[in-house]
């Protein structure tokens, strides 16, 4: 059986996930684990494709101090243990720069090509090359694919490209990439079968996990982003502001005397959610807990949810439907009512009755815009694009890519 290792490789754990290519080019999850808890306390877990468990080992942490010893790791679990021999790995890259606009084959030169943007995402590009780097040092003719989440939004016209400031600044990347590029895409490329009338036509996708932004499609192409030059832009997330006058960073250096790296731990770490509840990062929590403050951090999450939703409206020069997904989009059917009160100058009604079923389509008949629930699958765009990139030499357009 021929199968595809997927990886998606962070500062603290690397996840996998195995596809099998069956007889009509259709790929089919067999397994997903991952190493946690990587200088830490290593762990590795994996589940077959019903659920049932494969392995729970933990590691000493010397035997796991990076990125690259877990990698090496889970390889030889899947090699010498399972006999799993993929005929190429896929892997999920942050940052694509400003001239990838979809999935490469890696070779060494490609390697060098995408060190360089590690100044622009330095706290995961490195870890997401690590991986890429053992592998081919161990397995050189082993095909590698980079999957980027920047790719998708390369379809931006200039003026949403762009920051104003001065030109040599853009010119050397500081730009409004757009990441979470393979959710989308995945969504995108969906919504031709989930609703056909609607995936022509102007698409707003709420991607509201841990790390959260939202997406303006139009015909299936990004057009807009909530997120720009980091990950930090944009919607409040788990521990990241979002949106946040500059002016805020300015103080903080000159009047508190935090160095750059302060800074960046405090955005990355203690905001968002987490920093304006006090209580925790986790939706499930806030949702549970009887704190005003925790209160305050739903009531702004779902208020700049609203806001943004405006923007890319006016992007898109109207709305014709607007989609939930990711952890918080696809489970919480209270977020989800509390974003569609924000909508509802939009002509956006929900159906209580779908919306609490988490069914595909939660607007009621009577609404203007309709609303759907459509779970993302960044994984399997990601097999998916490295069979098509391994059959045809170019990433996939199609929702299925067949073996030729
Ligand atoms: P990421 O991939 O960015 O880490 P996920 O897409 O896994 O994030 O989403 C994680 C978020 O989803 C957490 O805030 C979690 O609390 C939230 N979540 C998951 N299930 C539910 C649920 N049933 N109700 C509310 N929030 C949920």
């Amino acid at each position: 059986m021929d199968t595809i290792l997927v990886v998606n490789a962070d500062p603290s754990s690397i996840k996998f996930q195995i596809y099998s290519v069956e007889g009509d080019g259709r790929l089919r999850q067999q397994l997903k684990g991952r190493m946690d808890g990587i200088g830490n306390r290593p762990r590795l877990r994996a589940n077959g494709a019903g659920g049932y468990p494969l392995a729970d080992r933990a590691y000493p942490i010397e035997a796991v101090p990076d990125v690259a010893a877990a990698m090496d790791i889970a390889n030889a679990w899947l090699r010498d243990e399972l006999r799993i021999h993929p005929i190429a790995i896929g892997h999920r890259v942050v940052h694509g720069g400003p001239d990838h606009d979809s999935p490469v084959l890696i070779d060494h030169g490609v390697v060098a090509r995408l060190e360089r943007f590690i100044a622009l995402a330095p706290l995961h590009q490195p870890h997401n090359l690590a991986p890429i780097r053992s592998i081919l040092a161990n397995f050189p003719t082993l095909p590698q694919v980079a999957c980027f989440d920047t790719a998708f939004h390369r379809t931006h016209a200039a003026v949403a490209d762009h920051y104003a400031i001065p030109r040599r600044l853009y010119v050397e990347g500081v730009r409004r990439y757009g990441f979470h590029g393979l959710s989308y895409e995945y969504i995108a490329k969906n919504l031709p079968r989930i609703a056909p009338k609607i995936a022509t036509g102007r698409v707003i996708v709420a991607h509201l996990g841990s790390s959260a932004s939202m997406c303006a499609l139009s015909g299936g192409r990004s057009i807009e982003s909530t997120m720009g030059f980091s990950a930090l832009d944009g919607l409040p997330m788990g521990s990241r502001p979002g949106q946040i006058d500059p002016g805020v960073v300015l103080y903080l250096i000159s009047e508190k005397g935090m160095s750059a790296s302060k800074v960046q731990d405090l955005l990355y770490g203690e905001c968002g959610l987490k920093g304006l509840s006090g209580v925790s990062s986790d939706m499930r929590e806030l949702e549970a807990s009887e704190d005003t403050n925790a209160k305050l951090a739903i009531d702004y999450f779902a208020y700049r949810i609203g806001l943004n939703a405006g923007m890319l409206a006016a992007a898109l020069q109207g709305l014709d439907a607007f989609v939930f997904t990711a952890g918080i989009g696809e489970n919480s059917a209270s977020i989800r009512a509390r974003v569609a009160e924000q909508l509802a100058w939009l002509g956006v009604k929900l159906d209580v009755a779908e919306n609490a079923r988490h069914s595909q389509l939660i607007s009621s008949s009577t609404s203007l815009i309709p609303v759907y629930v459509v779970s993302s699958d960044e994984g399997l765009m990601i097999a998916r694009h490295t069979l098509a990139l391994l059959m045809n030499g170019s990433a996939t357009s199609s929702v299925h890519p067949r073996v030729s």
